[in-house]
């Protein structure tokens, strides 16, 4: 029985068609392994007697043959989507007890595709975070650790416990957002497969607020066949969401041909600034010669304003963010301190309520929002950012997908960059081009460092064209042929 939890979302769908196995008894299988690995941290909420119930239901629709694509599959839901009736925290104190009257677009279709709910998972405080340390409800532990060394390491950030449950297989997938790399990051840190897809691929409706214009929800998986099948239940237009695609969404587990044979693959040369490490480099151009060695054209490209990314988006993230998180005033949901006037209830609700990294966020946010420094920082970001998409453009017109790695480093140990907030944030150097241009981007494992950690690659592709990517994301990972294992699992 404790080997279903080794299957694949495939392999399990499959299993499932076939009945090898009934949704009950994997369910039942997660939830004995969730009880195992509870020291992980990487569920804020578990919701085992609701997905039994849902088991029930997919075996009766399994019996009947009329399964969804992710009929009876055991999911963790990162606790930013909203779960009607069960608590959604986004790991803030502000959102105590809150428990949404609704359902977020995204789980709500996963839901019509079968999925089974087994909780709620981890996340940096408001998705603002590289480690998942920010999280009210303390920080979610990798279950990967470094060659002979003990110490706990972090899972990433800021879809932490959706890394961290996928790679220790207390859920067979999970949703993740990316705002800034809070997908790709984790996925490369906990040797598992994230893509966070084209901005307005996938409604924002019921997902919590972080910045606005960048945030994208995408599975995190165990392989790029999986990400394949989750991101195709996941995706669609909405009209509830006024930035969602109006486009159909392909069949993406079908552009998983292993054909690239002729494709052009980009190699931004700003991405190998001087003190990269030599292994992430190594890992890059190993990347890139299998690519070629499968029949693709590999090319220098340049995205000149990549240095320039970083500093554009921390301006308008927190911008964003600082007007999103004003809603969050104790007088309608979630924590509430009373105060002797309406003001001092708002003041020390919000002090209470938000941990530093939040509080940190608003006040850059509204300093850069305010009269006399709005031209200055916000205005200057947005034209920075326009910039950046030029880049992108431009560098499609003379490839098809761009190779680069995913993160500097692999994962760090707790505790390391908390006390500098400007070197946790170095972590999303490579993945917040991406999300400033609104491109699809794909983290797959695809090695690991001199002290046994995983890492990653990841493919950035045109506006809407999750086939590409996925599509060499499977190669590489074929290539890679990654099947190592955290130490937990
Ligand atoms: N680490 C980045 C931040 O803190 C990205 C987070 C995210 O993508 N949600 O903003």
């Amino acid at each position: 029985m404790t080997t279903l939890t080794d299957l694949t979302l495939a392999q399990a769908r499959d299993g499932l068609r076939n009945k090898d196995f009934t949704a009950r008894e994997l369910t039942e299988s997660y939830i004995a392994a969730m009880d195992k690995h509870r020291d992980l941290n990487a569920y804020i909420t578990e919701t085992p007697e609701l997905a039994l119930a849902q088991a029930a239901e997919s075996d009766a629709r399994l019996a009947r043959g009329d399964a969804g694509a992710m009929e009876g599959l055991p999911i963790g839901m990162k606790d930013l989507f909203c779960t009607e009736g069960v608590l959604t925290t986004a790991g803030s104190h502000i959102l105590d007890g809150f428990k949404p009257p609704y359902e977020s677009t995204v789980s709500a279709r996963l839901k019509q595709a079968g999925a089974v709910l087994l909780g709620k998972t981890n996340l940096d405080e408001f998705a603002m975070g590289s480690s998942n340390e920010t999280s009210y409800y303390g920080a979610s532990k990798n279950p990967w650790k470094a060659t002979g060394d003990d110490r706990d390491l972090v899972p990433g950030g800021s879809s932490g416990g959706s890394a961290a449950a996928v790679a220790a297989r207390i859920a067979i997938a999970a949703t993740g957002t990316d705002t800034g790399g809070s997908i790709r990051q984790p996925a490369a840190y906990c040797g598992i497969t994230g893509i966070k897809p084209t901005y307005g691929r996938c409604s924002r409706w019921g997902i919590i607020a972080y910045a606005s214009s960048l945030d994208q929800a995408g599975p995190m998986t165990r392989d790029v066949r999986d990400a394949a099948i989750m991101l195709g239940a996941m995706s669609g237009y909405d009209p509830k969401d006024s930035t969602s695609a109006n486009l159909p969404v392909p069949d993406f587990e079908a552009a998983l041909t292993g054909n690239i044979k002729g494709l052009r693959i980009g190699l931004p040369k700003e991405y190998r600034p001087e003190g990269l490490s030599p292994e992430i480099a190594a890992l890059w151009d190993r990347g890139a010669q299998w690519l070629k060695d499968a029949g693709a054209e590999v090319v220098e490209i340049s995205l000149p304003h990549t240095k320039y990314a970083l500093a554009t988006y921390y301006v308008i993230a927190p911008a964003e963010c600082s007007s999103n998180l004003a809603r969050y005033d104790g007088v309608r949901f979630g924590l509430r301190v009373e105060g002797s006037s309406l003001d001092e209830m708002y003041m020390k609700t919000r002090a209470a309520g938000f941990g530093t990294e939040v509080q940190r966020r608003i006040m850059m946010g509204t300093y850069v929002l305010s009269a006399g420094y709005y031209d200055a920082y916000y205005l200057k970001a947005q034209k920075v950012r326009a910039l950046i998409a030029q880049d992108f453009r431009q560098a499609f017109e003379q490839v098809d997908v761009i190779l680069a790695p995913t993160a500097p480093t692999p994962a760090f140990g707790m505790g390391e960059n908390m006390a500098d907030p400007i070197t946790m944030y170095l972590n999303d150097v490579f993945t917040v081009p991406t999300s400033l241009a609104g491109l699809p981007g794909l983290s797959v494992p695809a090695g690991l460092s001199a002290t046994g950690l995983p890492l990653g690659l990841q493919l950035i592709g045109k506006p809407f064209d999750e086939e590409t990517v996925l599509r060499v994301g499977g190669v590489i990972e074929d290539a890679a042929g990654f099947t190592a294992k955290p130490t937990l699992a």
